[in-house]
This record gives C-alpha cells, sequence and structure tokens, in this order.
C-alpha cells in the first residue's frame, strides 16, 4: 500500500508533468476541460474495485448496495438536468454511447444518414473504418460550400434519396446551433428515428443556452467530459421510455461489461454541479469568449488577426479558424500556438485542399479555460495572442510571457500536489 511516488516513480513523474503542463498552459482543445477537485476524488476511489455488471436493483454480483445509490442519482440527475425520462449512465465512453444507440434503434445494413467526418461530424456517425461505417450503410450530408452551414434542404433532399432508417443530427467540429426542428419533420417525413449526439454543446444545453434536442429526438447521446465538464465517459437519454428496455440492453450486455462505478459516481457530481447557477455563469463565459476569440481573429485592427472563421463566427463553444488563405497551414499554426504555450487542434475545413494530417484550420475551444475562470478581458488577450502568433516573424518569448501572466493570474488546482 504504499503510495504512488515509491511504487511507480516513472509514472507518478508523468502525472506530475502533466499537471505542470495543464497549469502552465492554454488549454483551448475543445473537446477538454478540467474536471473539478471533486470529480478526481471519485474517480481515484475504491469504487473502481466494485463490479456491478446489470442495472441498480437488478445487479448479477453481490455487494452492490452503495454502488446502487451512487447509478440511482446519477440517472435521477441527468434526466432532471435534460427535461428527460430515461437515463442510462453506464456508457464508458462517447463512442461506446453511440455504438449502443446504434444497436437499439438500427440493424445492420440499415442506411444511417449523418454529418460528413470533414465537414465537422464525427468517427462514430459513420466513418468508414469505425463500427458505424462497417456495419451500417452510412451517407452524409455536408455543408454548404458557400455558407458553410448545414442546408436543411440538403438534409431533406438527402433523406428523400436515401430513405435512412436514422438521421444523425451532431457534430464536432461545428460553430452554430442546428435546426432540431426540422430534423424531427425530415425524420418523420422518411420514417426514420432521429438520434442527436450532443457530445459538445451538451454543457450549453444543460445551462438552457442551446436549444435542447431533448423534445424533438427519439435519443440523445452525449460525452460527459467536453461543456459539461465532468469524467471522461458517455450517457444516453431520450423522452421515450418505450426504447429505454433496448437502450439499456443495447449498452450491458450488448456493448459493455461490468459499468466502470467510480466514473459513474463522479457523474452524479458532475449532473449535481451544472444545475447550480455557477454553472451556467461558466458556460455563457464560454460561449461569449468564442464570440470574442471569432471577433478579435477577423478584426483588422493591427493586434487582431485579419483571419477568416467558418460561418463568420460562432455559437456555441468553438471556433474554427479558416487557413486556406493563411501562409500557414493547420499544421503549422497548431505548432506556432504549442511554441507560445496554446493548445489546440488543427481540423480539416470543408472542401479542405490539405490533407488530413495537414489540414487548414484550427479548432479553437473556450471551455477549459472559462473553467479556470477567464471571462472577457482575459479571452480578449487570448484571442490578440493568437492572432498575433500566426502573423509573420511573431516574437514567440513575447508572446509565451503573455501567457505565462494569464496562467499565473488563474491558478489551476490551486494545492494540488498529483
Ligand atoms: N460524439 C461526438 C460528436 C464527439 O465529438 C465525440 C468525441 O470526440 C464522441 C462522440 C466520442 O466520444 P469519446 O471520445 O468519449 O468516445
Amino acid at each position: 500500500n504504499e503510495p504512488l511516488e515509491i511504487v511507480d516513480p516513472e509514472i507518478y513523474a508523468v502525472l506530475e508533468k502533466e499537471l505542470g503542463r495543464q497549469r502552465d498552459t492554454l488549454e483551448m482543445i475543445a473537446s477538454e476541460n478540467f474536471v473539478p477537485r471533486a470529480v478526481l476524488q471519485s474517480q481515484g476511489s475504491v469504487l473502481t474495485n466494485k463490479y456491478a455488471e446489470g442495472y441498480p436493483g437488478r445487479r448479477y454480483y453481490g455487494g452492490c448496495e452503495f454502488v446502487d445509490i451512487a447509478e440511482e442519482l446519477a440517472i435521477a440527475r441527468a434526466k432532471s438536468l435534460f427535461g428527460a425520462e430515461y437515463a442510462n449512465v453506464q456508457p464508458h465512453s462517447g463512442a461506446t454511447a453511440n455504438a449502443a444507440v446504434l444497436s437499439a434503434i438500427a440493424t445492420p445494413g440499415d442506411t444511417i444518414l449523418g454529418l460528413e467526418l470533414s465537414h465537422g461530424g464525427h468517427l462514430t456517425h459513420g466513418m468508414k473504418l469505425n463500427f458505424s461505417g462497417k456495419l451500417y450503410n452510412a451517407v452524409s450530408y455536408g455543408v454548404d460550400p458557400e455558407t458553410f452551414l448545414v442546408d436543411m434542404n440538403v438534409v431533406r433532399d438527402k433523406a428523400l434519396e436515401h430513405r435512412p432508417q436514422v438521421i444523425i443530427a451532431g457534430w464536432s467540429a461545428y460553430p452554430r446551433h442546428l435546426d432540431f426542428a426540422a430534423f424531427r419533420a425530415i425524420a418523420d417525413e422518411v420514417g426514420a428515428k432521429l438520434w442527436v449526439d450532443m457530445a459538445h454543446f451538451a454543457g450549453l444545453v444543460a445551462a438552457g443556452l442551446h436549444p435542447s434536442p431533448v423534445p424533438f429526438a427519439d435519443v440523445v447521446s452525449s460525452t460527459v467530459h467536453k461543456t459539461i465538464g465532468g469524467p471522461r465517459s458517455g450517457f444516453i437519454i431520450s423522452r421515450d421510455t418505450e426504447l429505454a428496455k433496448k437502450l439499456n440492453s443495447n449498452v450491458f450486455p450488448g456493448q459493455q461489461g461490468g459499468p466502470l462505478m467510480h466514473v459513474i459516481a463522479a457523474k452524479a457530481t458532475a449532473f449535481k454541479l451544472a444545475a447550480e447557477p455557477e454553472f451556467r455563469d461558466r458556460q455563457q463565459r464560454t460561449i461569449d469568449g468564442a464570440r470574442i476569440v471569432a471577433e478579435r481573429l477577423t478584426a483588422e485592427d493591427s493586434r487582431a488577426g485579419g483571419l477568416d472563421v467558418l460561418t463568420g463566427g460562432t455559437e456555441v463553444h468553438l471556433v474554427l479558424a479558416d487557413l486556406r488563405n493563411s501562409p500557414l497551414d493547420g499544421q503549422q499554426a497548431e505548432d506556432v500556438l504549442h511554441e507560445v504555450g496554446i493548445t489546440v487542434n488543427r481540423n480539416s475545413v470543408p472542401f479542405d485542399p490539405r490533407p488530413p494530417m495537414v489540414t487548414s484550420g484550427l479548432r479553437i475551444g473556450t471551455p477549459a479555460l472559462a473553467t479556470r475562470g477567464f471571462g472577457d478581458v482575459e479571452f480578449t488577450e487570448v484571442a490578440d495572442i493568437i492572432a498575433e502568433s500566426l502573423k509573420p516573424g511573431a516574437d514567440t518569448a513575447a508572446l509565451r510571457s503573455r501567457v505565462s501572466t494569464l496562467t499565473e493570474a488563474f491558478p489551476l488546482y490551486p494545492g494540488l500536489v498529483q
């Protein structure tokens, strides 16, 4: 029972270094966040020892009386947070949640219609190497080549052409709201189920700052670790209790064995925190921060960018910088920002002339910095640092020191020693 630093100093060093990296740099990967200490505590707890196959009150193992309480709390809180009649909080990740959803509402060989991966869709929405593209006949809709927006007339045309059994609304890289009512109408017209994957924008929905898909979708899946800022994992909700049995059996035993009870307990805590006023304030700062970044990157003054951003702005927690007309490609831009201490990911833009490992875009997200406490003033400074970094001849040392000023003013996990 020796502590980690004694048992495995090499891994202990990794943990220490990673804590230092998170503290000393600006995390702007749109799918990342910083979990509260309370969530770290559950995830590092003795709940990791417990097998609990089955569902609360109907387990295949003894000794589940306490973990049942954790799972019941997580279910009740997820339902209440999103106004759903049903919740399954067992998916280990967003991808397993999505595999369970598809196996519950479609049969292998069925046609599924989702947003094209290179236009901002996700692997699990029909990419050919993913289970979704291998097991199902995956077809896609793209964004409009002029506006970069999802055009619901195109979605309807594709649905009428392919007659899918499932229509998927959701994205990993798209800076605008989707029209869930229009997706519902199209699904009804062609007799498809509507599945919304809100993995990215779930926190905004929970805060009431983004339209909710729950009233429109047959089923909604999500991760907990992006805008919500909870443990790395997934969940499924629905207003349709008739689907409940199918969804449950497609998570367990369909996709998974024993649930990760330490993670489920942490989900319960994340959902509890998401119902509090501070959470709404954080989501508001997240959205405001993304809007400020978009405005500063595109502004034509000496400090700002003069860059393009897809759709001209954002309504959510991320901005997609369009580098097709910039001297730097996505890889170079990611590397320059890494040098000044800002972590983002390069991202293909729709109709990207460059290959996927290079790309012509950057996905820049604000959730983690909003969690760190950033508001309008700090996001303006961050945006200007990004814009200046991407200009020819940038003074990276000076920019790195401006990053340090921000990280020092907003300490992360104060007092935590790995
Ligand atoms: N769905 C969407 C829309 C996502 O963006 C992601 C993650 O990137 C996932 C699902 C998968 O989540 P995970 O990485 O937890 O499997």
